[in-house]
């Protein structure tokens, strides 16, 4: 089927500036842009009827949203999670779903260092307090060497993997945890397979690389922090959902654990008066794991290029729901 410019692409929402290279991209082959302004739910429902494709960051693409995106081949979000769309009713509706899981593990890994860094360092803590007029070093005393420490890695795939040469770099041992890939995976770049407990009980710092699934939803929490040594540190650059955070604020206020550093938040922003954003021991980001240039760049290019596959009549690469292309009613059938 050749593209035609009754080709619509509806872009729910976008953290960058502008949408000029996925315009370039879709003018190319013919195909037009539409953002939403809001994004909320009542928007989408309304621009959905109209939209042969959906480009989605953040904003959640609800089951009533999909029912009404009657035109819909695909749905490609701009990342790698792809919790904010209901994958299940796309496939029920025959839409393929498209994410980009090969785009920011540089930037990714490198913040999980970065954030353990700070705490190792008591770097936020020093800023802080010079900030407030202070110049004391005895203000984040007393912490460890670094080189030596453990760092646990929880989820050992394209992340987890990054991580650990960094971490290797830095004097610390590490050890992993992943029970779905073969152990040579870690043995091989000199990281040791274990199991939860162990890691949780040996780690000085844990950082986690897993999605967010019914599995690992707040698989970090009251019980699993009880296993944490009282001086060691949580990393969580994964998802907000994997930690409890009620339970993690508790566990750092009581000194049961000495600190974390935290990219991601179950709800992103998290609210105002949330402990986590003025205890002493935490340093955050919101959400900014994945960003630099040029990782920006590569997720652009390719969830619009999954995009322009499909309206070339193509199959695109990294679908989420692969069983879609064998049911009778799969979209891209007959195009
Ligand atoms: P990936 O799919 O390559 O790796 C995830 C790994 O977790 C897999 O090896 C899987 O076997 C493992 N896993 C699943 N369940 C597990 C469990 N219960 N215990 C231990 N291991 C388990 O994913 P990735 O690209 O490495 O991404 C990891 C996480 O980082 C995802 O949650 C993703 O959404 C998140 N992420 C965040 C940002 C950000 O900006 N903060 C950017 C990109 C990705």
């Amino acid at each position: 089927m050749a593209p035609t410019a009754s080709h619509r692409v509806l872009v729910t929402d976008y953290a960058w500036p502008n949408l000029n290279n996925e315009r370039e991209a879709l003018g190319k082959i013919g195909a037009e842009l539409v953002a939403a302004s809001t994004g909320e739910e009542q928007e989408l429902q309304a621009l959905a009827p109209q939209a042969d494709a959906i480009l989605t960051n953040w904003k959640p693409v609800s089951a009533k949203t999909i029912a009404k995106a009657t035109r819909c081949l695909i749905i490609s979000r701009y990342g790698v999670g792809v919790d904010n769309i209901d994958v299940e009713a796309a496939t029920g509706h025959g839409i393929v779903v498209t994410n980009v899981p090969d785009y920011c593990m540089d930037e990714v890994s490198t913040e999980a260092m970065a954030l353990l860094l700070c705490g190792a360092r008591r770097i936020m803590v020093y800023d802080r307090q010079i900030r407030a007029g202070g110049w004391d070093m005895r203000t984040g005393l007393p912490f460890p060497r670094l080189w030596g420490l453990t760092l646990g890695i929880i989820g050992f795939g394209r992340i987890g993997r990054a991580v650990a040469p960094k971490a290797q770099a830095f004097g610390l041992r590490v050890i992993a945890c992943d029970p779905y890939i073969d152990r040579q995976e870690m043995v091989k770049r000199s990281v040791t397979p274990t199991d939860l407990d162990t890691l949780l009980r040996e780690s000085d710092f844990i950082t986690l690389h897993v999605p967010l699934t019914p599995e690992t939803n707040k698989m970090i929490g009251e019980k699993t922090l009880a296993k944490m040594k009282p001086t060691a540190w949580l990393i969580n650059t994964a998802r907000g959902g994997v930690v409890d955070t009620e339970a993690l604020s508790l566990a750092l206020k009581q000194g049961r654990i000495a600190g974390a550093g935290l990219d991601v938040m179950p709800q992103e922003p998290p609210a105002a008066e949330d402990p986590l954003r003025s205890l002493p021991n935490v340093v955050m980001t919101p959400h900014s794991a994945f960003y630099s240039e040029g990782s920006l760049q590569e997720l652009q290019a390719k969830a619009v290029k999954r995009i322009v596959d499909v309206f070339s009549g193509k199959t695109p690469e990294h679908i989420i729901n692969p069983a879609v292309l064998k049911q009778d009613n799969c979209r891209l059938k007959g195009r």
